[in-house]
Order: structure tokens, then C-alpha cells, then sequence
């Protein structure tokens, strides 16, 4: 089970560095909620927690904000301890001059296309279902004593596989299109001939192996017909059995015969021996 939540939590990083083009050191964007949930679950040091749930040899960078801080200092003692830990961390530049709550800051700081790459840590449902969203934002959350990756979303995979220029140009509108028929289950295609094309395409084998999507074909082999020609000796041709009998008799005879030959030489020479003597 262990594995198998772990090897989630890879997948899910992998899909935002193949697709949306996150590196380490990553960066997590915590809120108040988030800091408090650490403390409770004392999932402490909240550095080593959040690179382990990353898979990063890194250990990932945190940061608040001016608001996120600001807020939890307004919970008051309940959340006291919270801020104390909140104030430890780097905070990142919001554009607030007043604060705004953590929610909007939150948001602000993501903005349409999350720019800063970060992983935006809360324990906020409300901000979850809004930063699901937003393309290229993966949302880490905490239950119990164990953190979690949101899974991407059928949007973010859908918006992964549009090619590269057309990600950049498209607005936030768009992109809610795009949402929306995904989890209407109905291609796009079929709703906007012109775009059918992008859409039909075939997912990139990158997108695909950041799905953990196996492409069968590459793993398919061609099976050996027969033994390797070049692991095999070469074939002698068979000499015809009755070839080698022949051969054998006409050499037995031809033996014979000279050995008869000889003998009746020898005779003969004895003949001639014995009549010049
Ligand atoms: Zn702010």
C-alpha cells in the first residue's frame, strides 16, 4: 500500500516537471491551514516531510506569504504556535500592499499559469477545487499523519497534451472550455471542428510515460523464428550411404587386385630366377 502511494506521489511529480516544466529545488507555497496540519500531525521537519513526499534529492524550498502570515496571527492563540512556525519560513513577494486573505493571495500569487512553479500545500478544500483550475498547479494536502499529491486532473492532462505554443497563448477562458468538455466526457473535437486536429493527435510518448501510460509497441519483441544462424555450425552435406559402400568396394577391389597383381610378379620373378640359375 505503502509503494504503491509513494509510486503515486512520483507519478504525479513527474507529470508537472515533464509538462508543465517544474525542476528542483522545488518550491512549496504553504498556507496557514497547511502549517497547522504539520504541527498537529507533527510531521516535523516539514522540510524532510515535503522532500520525501517530492521523491526530491533536493530538499525543497518553503515559503509563505506576508497575508498567509498575517492571517494566522488574526486566529490568535488557537493558531499561535502556527505563526510562531509560519514566521520561520522565507516569505514570498505578494503584490498586496494591504493584506488580503490567504485564499486570495494564494490565488494572486498562482495567477493564470503559476509562473513561480510552485506546489501549493493547503488543507483548504475550497482552495483545492479552485487551484484544480488552474493548469500546471499540483496541490499537496495532508491526511491524517500522511501527505498526499492531488493526482492531476483529466484537464491538466488534457491541456498537457496540447502542443507547446498553443499552452502559452491560451487564456484562463479557454482553458475552462477545455475543462469543461473534459468532464463532460465529450472530445473538444467533436465540439470545434477547426481545434479537432490538436486534440486528435496522438499523446506525446512523453506525456505518455509521465501517465505511467505503457506503450505496448515498444515493449513488443520480435520472437526468434529459429535457432540464430550465426550461433549455429554450418550443415555438412550427407554423403549417400550407398555411395560410401560403392566407394569402399571398388577401393577393397582395386587392393585385391593389385595385391594379386604383385604376387603373380613375385612368381614371375622367381621364374626368371630360377632359369638364370
Ligand atoms: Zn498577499
Amino acid at each position: 500500500m505503502r509503494v504503491k502511494k509513494r509510486s503515486k506521489n512520483r507519478k504525479a511529480v513527474k507529470f508537472y516537471s515533464t509538462c508543465f516544466g517544474f525542476r528542483e529545488p522545488y518550491k512549496v507555497l504553504i498556507d496557514g491551514t497547511f502549517v497547522h496540519h504539520l504541527l498537529t500531525q507533527r510531521l516535523l521537519p516539514a522540510d524532510d516531510a515535503l522532500r520525501d513526499l517530492l521523491s526530491a534529492s533536493r530538499t525543497p524550498a518553503l515559503f509563505t506569504s506576508k497575508c498567509i502570515v498575517a492571517e494566522l496571527r488574526r486566529l490568535g492563540k488557537s493558531h499561535a504556535e502556527s505563526f510562531d512556525s509560519a514566521q520561520l519560513l522565507a516569505t514570498t513577494k505578494c503584490e498586496h500592499d494591504k493584506v488580503v486573505s490567504a485564499v486570495n493571495c494564494v490565488l494572486s500569487l498562482i495567477g493564470d499559469k503559476n509562473p513561480e512553479h510552485f506546489f501549493v500545500a493547503t488543507q483548504d478544500a475550497d482552495l483545492r477545487e479552485k487551484l484544480r483550475e488552474i493548469p500546471g498547479v499540483p496541490v499537496i494536502y495532508g491526511l491524517k499523519n500522511s501527505l498526499f499529491i492531488e493526482q492531476p486532473s483529466v484537464q491538466q492532462r488534457k491541456f498537457a497534451q496540447l502542443d507547446e505554443e498553443k499552452r502559452l497563448n491560451m487564456d484562463i477562458s479557454e482553458y475552462k472550455k477545455l475543462m469543461k468538455a473534459a468532464s463532460e466526457g465529450k472530445t473538444t473535437a467533436s465540439e470545434n471542428g477547426s481545434d479537432g486536429e490538436q486534440h486528435e493527435r496522438p499523446i506525446s510518448s512523453l506525456v505518455k510515460n509521465a501517465l505511467g501510460v505503457a506503450d505496448k509497441s515498444k515493449f513488443k519483441r520480435n520472437r526468434a523464428k529459429g535457432p540464430n544462424p550465426l550461433s549455429c555450425k554450418k550443415k555438412k552435406p550427407k554423403p549417400q550411404p550407398s555411395a560410401i559402400q560403392n566407394q569402399g568396394a571398388t577401393a577393397d577391389g582395386e587392393a585385391k587386385r593389385k595385391r594379386v597383381r604383385k604376387r603373380k610378379r613375385s612368381q614371375k620373378d622367381n621364374k626368371q630366377a630360377e632359369m638364370a640359375s
